[in-house]
């Protein structure tokens, strides 16, 4: 059943709706040796409203792009962008040459300022008289607009030129007031209903694409002859051509400007015989995107309601504010991606003909658009399954999702949804974080509307749709204009709560309880509404029962006696599709499990709805000790975030012949409040290395195995770390700050290597961690902060306090980043010797470096080396390993350590060209600790410093630093080690953290 022409009901129009008739007739000449657009507008305001107007806002969009203080150029900051922040003068845009007068007279305006803030992009005009209802003025101004690059939707690239938000336009009066909004990308538009007459002046050889109806009949035959590959005449750029369009009943007009645009035409014919021009401009196009307009046009037209305008366009542009963007009758789009032109196009209905405010509510417009989107997609491509696929790199997975339909949504919406970081759907635009934006208003709302068209079935949904339209079109529906016309079309109190509740901040995870031969459903989760419970025979759906109250109302499994192996109850993904967690809603009618079975994949695949997925990779190791190593990587969860969370990573070492390797655990609770996620869980690991056996060996011995490694050559580690991490909730979501709060007991085990696992666990090392960690994003001076003590609790007597502060600088337009780091650490018990021992060399191992730390001061086994115990830097490269903690300098370089105070600083600066080489220095002041013969401890204030050049080889991952300078006591220490040349003073920086794929993986950004 795909049609439902007639309304069941009819509906009484909105009781006192009223809106301003704003009508323009604008004169725009474009300069394409200036980039600049010259203009005159003339603007027939008619007040419908009961009010009487003393002033009028006015929109003036081209100055979004003036400077670095306006709206849209502080929310791409935010939003990670930073582009517009680094462009120069030239490349920016401004509207100016403004002399605004009404009905003939010249009048004062200013700059408005909104909540106290002064826009440059909104004017005010004082009307000289008041304007009362019913009357009307005429308001006139000549403009210039210097068009910028294109940083978001007006501009010039490419010879291409989009002229959009680009004349003085007044804001909605509505019931509720004046609605003037500066422009923003992430946030769009409200706009009066009137007519538009415009005269484009253009050069002559240009092919323009405007808003409505073309009047000048020789330039649409050569559009026409251009499309159908006829030769043409192509005309010189130095004439001019004056091009008019007309269209009435929109609230914007664009237009799009290229020689270099090729040209094609069809006609789109409705169901009901009605014929609309159908046109696609672009640099690269084909048929295809014709084909895609047409398929929308009908679609659309049949569910939402027949398309009212004559002509649908659309171009290819260089846009930068998403996919593509739509204005009346014409849309461009970045790609002739079938889903882009097809949403696109769409937004003629939802924006376009129903001209709700988008800026306040996105969900009216981006979210419904969506829905009927992923249901043109459904509809065309029947498409159920949605393929996921991955592919190994040597440096981590590329995972690649099918982000297409509803699939893509639920894909999409998970991914924030598991993770609690969604947030309502409801919101104004400019309060989503940039994720949220498209996991929210693009993914989980309309999800939501697939799940209300499952309950209604698609005959009753489609009819309310359309009644809505045929009462709301050219209007300023508001979202209780909708919700109100569902509930009474349907008559059903229910609908309501798909509306407040799976639209707004309803989270699911629907759970089965069979008590004896009933089955209850119930929602774990906050969301209201019905939930359905359907039953399957293979992947065949039979039927579906809507349960409305989960306390009352249960399912009678006697009725499912006979039924075949394969029958199950379910709630059935496309019927409830924000269900986060499909796993735990299934019942096998045969033997009345409602387990999950379990499911091995290689790699990565979509998450099954109806199974427990374990995943396996095979997986190579190295490192100095264990040499090579195979073996395979278990784990349940890249993507989305689940409760429970494994990986197990077994590798056998083909030197040591034994297992190593890594296993990780933790449960995910997500509770409210202050505290928005808290992990509780392990990391273990085992794996050999050398010569680090930390008790009962005196200091003079630690430093035999230090400096020749000789006393084992062979040594194995185990550890085993509980740990318990808080996450921090931002107070603000935009903020995107992230603090932690870690408590683990890490236990350690070090012994001879040999045939046997866990030996000498009564000797095991123990140490407490607390530790906090923030982390500011901030696209421009990005910054972190973090603090750790550590305290010995077994075979140990550390009390060790450090603190660290990193500030990034980014300059030379945004492609370098400078830091500084600082650090501060002391013990609160330092130890004084008794006999020949400081509490086993494992306390030695833990004092800050007065300079570079290697492997061996890597006491808690945190970082993943190559080689953890060559301190013989000379003996291979490995030996030079560095890792960057405490001190911080970047070349390993024994000058002593303290267990009183340190402090220090590294800088780094990047040259400004484009090789990957820079500047960096590291000094650091601290109580250096020394142990004569005789065990007289004292201390020595040292200041060492060390400054080089570096070579970064990959990006934040391996850098190789090489020392130029460095203070006397580092000197001597090179010298006494046999260092004379920079290249063996050298060392290389390896982040082997930031290889692990899965660890990148779960931070991916969709
Ligand atoms: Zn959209």
């Amino acid at each position: 059943m795909l049609l439902c022409l007639a309304a069941p009901i009819s509906f009484a129009q909105p009781v006192n709706y009223w809106q301003q008739q704003v009508n323009y007739q604008i004169n725009v000449a474009l300069n394409t040796s200036f980039h600049t657009l010259q203009g005159e507008i003339d603007i027939e305001y008619t007040n419908n409203s009961p009010q009487t107007l003393n002033h009028i806002y006015m929109h003036l969009w081209p100055n979004g792009y003036k400077n670095r203080q306006t709206a849209f150029a502080k929310q791409q900051l935010e939003n990670g962008k930073t582009d517009f922040y680094f462009a120069n003068k030239t490349e920016r845009g401004y509207i100016d040459s403004l002399a605004f007068s009404i009905n003939g007279a010249a009048i004062n305006w200013q700059y408005a300022s909104i909540d106290g803030k002064l826009h440059y992009d909104i004017a005010l005009l004082q009307l000289p008289q008041p304007l009362y209802p019913n009357q009307k003025i005429t308001i006139k101004t000549p403009f210039f607009v210097k068009l910028p690059d294109v940083f978001s939707r007006l501009g010039h690239e490419d010879g291409i030129y989009c002229i959009t938000q680009w004349y003085p336009k007044p804001a909605v009066f509505d019931k509720t007031g004046w609605h003037p909004m500066p422009y923003l990308d992430q946030g769009e538009f409200y706009s009066e209903f009137g007519d538009f007459k415009v005269n484009i002046t253009v050069p002559a050889n240009m092919r323009v694409a405007a808003t409505g109806m073309l009047q000048n009949q020789d330039e649409f035959n050569w559009l026409v002859d251009l499309a159908n590959g006829k030769k043409v005449n192509n005309p010189s750029q130095t004439n001019t051509k004056t091009l008019t369009y007309l269209q009435s009943n929109v609230h914007d007009f664009a237009w799009f400007a290229s020689a270099d645009f090729n040209v094609l035409y069809d006609t789109t014919r409705l169901r009901s015989g009605k014929e609309i021009q159908t046109w696609l401009f672009g640099k690269n196009i084909n048929n295809n995107g014709i084909k895609y307009t047409q398929s929308g046009l009908v679609f659309y037209s049949d569910r939402a309601g027949e398309y009212p305008y004559d002509i649908c366009t659309v171009v290819i542009t260089p846009l930068k504010a998403g996919g593509g963007m739509e204005y009346p009758t014409i849309t461009n789009c970045g790609s002739l991606d079938e889903q882009t032109i097809v949403h696109e196009v769409g937004h003629n209905w939802f924006y376009g003909i129903l001209g709700s405010n988008e800026r306040n509510y996105p969900w009216l417009d981006e979210s419904i658009n969506t829905f009927y989107e992923n249901w043109h997609d459904e509809v065309i491509h029947k498409n159920n399954e949605s393929t996921a696929y991955a592919s190994a790199g040597a440096f981590g997975l590329n995972v690649n999702f099918d982000l297409k339909g509803i699939n893509g949504s639920i894909t999409s919406y998970m991914y924030s949804g598991r993770r609690r970081v969604d947030q309502p759907g409801n919101l104004h635009s400019t309060a989503y974080t940039d994720m949220n934006y498209g996991t929210v208003v693009y993914a989980k709302n309309p999800l939501a509307l697939f799940y209300l068209k499952s309950y209604l079935g698609d005959s009753v949904f489609i009819g309310m749709m359309r009644s809505y339209y045929s009462q709301w079109k050219f209007k300023h529906p508001q979202p209780e204009d909708l919700i109100n016309h569902c509930v009474a079309y349907t008559r059903d109190e229910t609908v309501k709560d798909f509306f407040t509740s799976a639209l707004a901040d309803g989270r699911y995870d629907i759970v089965f309880k069979k008590k004896k031969n009933k089955l209850f459903v119930s929602n774990k989760l906050n969301g209201k509404g019905p939930i359905p419970v359907s039953l399957l025979i293979g992947d065949s759906l039979v039927n579906t029962t809507w349960i409305k109250n989960s306390t009352t109302d249960y399912i009678n499994l006697n009725q499912y006696h006979s039924m075949p192996q394969n029958a199950r109850l379910t709630v059935y993904q496309q019927s409830l599709p924000l269900e986060l967690y499909p796993q735990n809603n299934q019942l096998l009618l045969k033997n009345k499990s409602t387990a999950a079975p379990v499911k091995l994949n290689l790699l990565f695949q979509k998450e099954s709805a109806t199974r427990t997925n374990v995943f396996f990779a095979p997986a190579y190791g190295y490192n100095l000790y264990n040499k090579h190593m195979a073996g395979v990587a278990i784990y349940n969860s890249i993507y989305p975030q689940k409760r429970n969370e494994f990986v197990i990573l077994p590798m056998y070492s083909f030197n040591t012949n034994d297992i190593n390797g890594y296993a990780q655990y933790w449960h995910n609770f997500y509770p409210t409040g202050k505290i928005h996620r808290i992990q509780l869980g392990f990391n273990a690991a085992r794996f050999a290395t050398n010569g680090l056996i930390t008790n009962s060996l005196n200091a003079e011995t630690q430093n035999n195995i230090n400096q020749f490694g000789a006393l084992y050559t062979g040594t194995s580690y185990e550890k085993f770390a509980p740990f318990i991490t808080l996450h921090i909730k931002p107070k603000n979501l935009r903020s995107e700050i992230v603090q932690q709060l870690q408590a683990r007991y890490v236990a350690i085990n070090e012994y001879e290597r040999n045939a046997t696992y866990f030996n000498n666990l009564n000797n095991h090392i123990g140490v407490a961690e607390v530790s906090y960690l923030y982390n500011n994003p901030n696209v421009l001076y990005p910054s972190q902060f973090s603090a750790a003590f550590q305290q010995g609790l077994s075979t140990s007597t550390i009390s060790r306090l450090g603190a660290d502060f990193t500030q990034h600088i980014l300059y030379k337009d945004g492609e370098k980043t400078a830091s500084l780091r600082l650090f501060g650490g002391t013990f609160l018990s330092p130890q004084t010797p008794a006999g020949n021992t400081i509490g086993g060399n494992y306390y030695e191992r833990a004092m800050f470096q007065g300079a570079g730390t290697t492997g061996v001061n890597d006491y808690l086994y945190d970082y993943a080396m190559i080689g953890r115990a060559e301190n013989n830097p000379q003996a291979n490269l490995w030996g030079r390993q560095t890792i960057l903690r405490d001190a911080g300098f970047r070349s390993f370089v024994n000058i002593g350590s303290t267990d009183k105070m340190i402090f220090s600083a590294n800088l780094t600066v990047p040259f400004p060209i484009s090789l990957p080489i820079g500047f960096y220095a590291d000094a650091s002041y601290a109580n250096l600790k020394s142990i004569t013969n005789g065990n007289q401890v004292s201390y020595t204030n040292t200041f060492s410093y060390m400054a080089g050049f570096y070579i970064s080889i990959s990006k934040d991952v391996i850098g190789w630093y090489i020392p130029l300078v460095q203070s006397n006591n580092i000197e001597n220490a090179f010298n006494m080690g046999g260092l004379s040349n920079i290249f063996e003073r050298s060392s290389i920086i390896i982040n082997l953290n930031r290889l692990n794929p899965i660890k990148a993986i779960r931070n991916i950004n969709l």
